[in-house]
């Protein structure tokens, strides 16, 4: 039996930190009920603390959202925690996160503290959390660049103040996967009552590892991955929820995990949160980008249209998105030419094809892309007929195999 595993969704707070997705209150609350009928387990909405707007983004989710546990994130100070357990009052399921550095780094030159007071701090803080909500996770920020000794000593008081939680972040996204599995591992191994929570993982994409990190952390026992939408998050971004969630899915073969997620949904809440924030994808961002279903190659496009599974291990439509397309080039061939003119109502008599052929070579060596307007030219100029039917359409230069 696949183990489940749970999808912790932080595009609207570790995702919106990040420069250029900043989301007004109304602007999460638009993409909370996608995010929440995509079936993320935990929602984390805001770090309330921060801002009135932060505050009330958590308050307003946490009443409308009801279908999934909704999180808000709180150092591990009095304050911080008290303001996120207000934001969450209405919650059906709320889930307090509160979080302190242990790396030395991070003691010596942001926090200013001992070891010994960030023990003390987070014992105090996850107890007080735990005032405010059932579920609280506390997370160990810098836990990968931390001394494991003294992680094991930090997330020892986490368990036994309450915490039901224990997230392991990759901070600053330093891992390499079998490193980051092993300190899975270690703490699996070596911290007692470990059992009693679930452990997580948050991974950044800095030396574009994330997904592969969390994937690794799963063998080794994580049970929960944070992640976020078109991968967005501080610096490089988070691990990619789309990418996580659809490795899980199409290499169920070797990555014995199941998650809720309604993976058709996934292309759906990529384009809201690109229109909300006007950042789109890469073009070749795998699975939700311009390009991750789009063939080009003439040797490809033949392949493709006798039988998808030559080229694509997954179909679109698993993620939402509603066909493939063979985008004419210079680099296609004369089968996916002519399969797209009779796409578009012209009948290609075989005598005809070459000519046609050639006269599409000659504007594909002008432009990049031949679109569905010149390929009308071209077939009226090498006399094609019309195939009986409505007449040719000319918006589209999308070729479904679907
Ligand atoms: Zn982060």
């Amino acid at each position: 039996m696949p183990e489940p595993i749970r999808i912790f969704d932080t595009t609207l707070r570790d995702g919106e930190q990040s420069p250029g997705f900043s989301m007004t209150p109304e602007e999460k609350l638009r993409l909370a009920h996608p995010l929440e009928e995509l079936g993320v387990d935990v929602l984390e909405a805001g770090f309330p603390i921060a801002s009135e707007g932060d505050f009330l983004a958590v308050q307003t989710i946490a009443r409308e959202c009801r279908q999934t546990s909704v999180a808000a994130l709180a150092r591990a100070v009095e304050a911080d925690i008290r303001r996120a357990g207000d934001a969450l009052r209405p919650a059906a399921r709320p889930l307090l996160h509160t979080f302190i550095a242990t790396s030395d780094i991070h003691l010596q030159h942001k926090l200013k503290r001992t070891r010994a007071q960030v023990v003390a701090d987070t014992y105090t803080a996850v107890r007080l959390a735990r005032e405010y909500a059932d579920e609280v996770e506390f997370s160990a920020e810098d836990a990968t660049r931390s001394d494991r000794d003294f992680l094991l000593e930090v997330l020892a008081a986490a368990l036994e103040a309450g915490a039901t939680v224990l997230n392991i972040p990759d901070t600053v996204g330093y891992s390499v996967p079998h490193e980051y599995a092993a300190l899975i591992a270690f703490l699996r191994e070596r911290l007692p009552g470990v059992d009693k929570a679930i452990l997580s993982v948050h991974c950044h994409d800095d030396l574009g590892l994330a997904v592969a990190n969390s994937l690794a952390a799963l063998a080794a026992g994580a049970r929960q991955v944070e992640c976020a939408i078109n991968g967005i998050g501080e610096r490089a971004g988070n691990a990619s929820l789309e990418e996580v969630v659809m490795a899980l899915r199409v290499r169920a073969d070797a990555l014995p995990y199941v998650t809720r997620i309604r993976t058709e949904k996934i292309y759906p809440v990529s384009l809201q949160l690109a229109e909300i924030t006007g950042i789109g994808v890469q073009p070749n961002k795998a699975i939700v980008g311009r390009n991750a279903f789009a063939h080009t190659a003439g040797i490809h496009q033949d392949g493709m249209l006798k039988s998808p599974l030559t080229y694509e291990i997954m179909t679109p439509s698993t993620v939402g998105i509603a066909s493939s397309q063979l985008l004419l080039g210079k680099h296609s061939g004369r089968h996916a030419l002519q399969a797209r003119l009779e796409q578009l109502g012209w009948r290609v008599e075989r005598e005809q094809l070459d000519a046609v052929y050639q006269a599409f070579l000659q504007v594909a060596d002008r432009q990049k892309l031949v679109a569905d307007d010149c390929l009308r030219d071209i077939a009226l100029g090498a006399g094609l007929a019309q195939l009986p039917g409505p007449a040719p359409a000319a918006h589209s230069s999308a070729v479904a195999t679907q």
